[in-house]
């Protein structure tokens, strides 16, 4: 299955071959282009070498195209983005801005489905069932 994600605000495209591509801004503010794997619960990551993350760093995940903030209204933790896929079908992504942090969360209307080992933590802002 095929997979694309749209920004939530311009709609614009943010996958690019095997890459979602997002720009990130640090706490000291300097800003970063971060390539993630377009699979849920994949976590490798690339950027550039001279960019450095150590575990438990706090990013911003911003829109590429219009720079809007893709943090999500859940948890200031948790990025949105919008993946299609089937004809017509629409999920809300929502994904960890915390480095080593594995938690992917696709909401599908009343339920979520979970990706990664740390998703759980977040479960509790969701307020919905969990779907296996
Ligand atoms: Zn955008």
């Amino acid at each position: 299955m095929y997979n694309d994600y749209k920004c939530p605000k311009c709609h614009g495209q943010l996958r690019l071959g095997d890459n979602i591509i997002l720009s990130a801004i640090r706490d000291d503010k300097s800003r970063a282009i971060i390539l993630l794997h377009p699979e849920l619960g994949n976590y490798s990551a690339d950027y550039h070498p001279a960019t450095k993350f150590e575990e438990g760093d706090r990013v911003i995940f911003l829109c590429p195209i219009c720079h809007h903030d893709l943090s999500s209204t859940k948890h200031k933790n948790l990025a949105m983005v919008i993946m299609t896929g089937e004809p017509g079908k629409e999920y809300d992504i929502y994904f960890s801005q915390v480095a080593g942090e594995h938690s992917t969360i696709k909401m599908m209307g009343e339920h979520v489905e979970l990706y990664g080992t740390h998703s759980e933590k977040y479960l509790d802002f969701f307020n919905m069932s969990q779907m296996h």
